[in-house]
């Protein structure tokens, strides 16, 4: 019978970087996240590889936090919220956009 043990290890679970969903709360490796980059008032854009300048807004990349997260900008309370204003029917579309343009 084989029955291996892997070495217990305090940090085996954090490989990476962890962020918080904005939308639902949950904390995740990056890597499991969508980022949407920018800055309150510039402009956000959808940053799938993490490499845009500016801060982040972080999504579930599984489940709908996505697409709750792009109704929610569409109105002028969500979108005031992150300071996305007119620009969130643009970047929601890109969002749903990003979402059906592979992984
Ligand atoms: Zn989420």
């Amino acid at each position: 019978m084989l029955k291996r043990r892997r070495a217990s290890s305090p940090r085996s679970n954090a490989s990476g970087p962890q962020r918080t969903c904005v939308q639902c709360g949950a904390v995740r490796e990056k890597g499991g996240l969508l980022r949407i980059a920018g800055k309150p008032g510039a402009g956000w854009a959808p940053d799938p590889g993490g490499k845009l300048p500016g801060r982040g807004i972080y999504l579930c990349l599984v489940g709908e936090c996505v697409d709750r997260f792009a109704a929610r900008i569409r109105t002028p309370k969500g979108g005031a919220r992150w300071k996305i204003g007119v620009a969130g029917g643009e970047l929601s579309d890109r969002l749903a956009a990003s979402r059906h343009g592979g992984r």
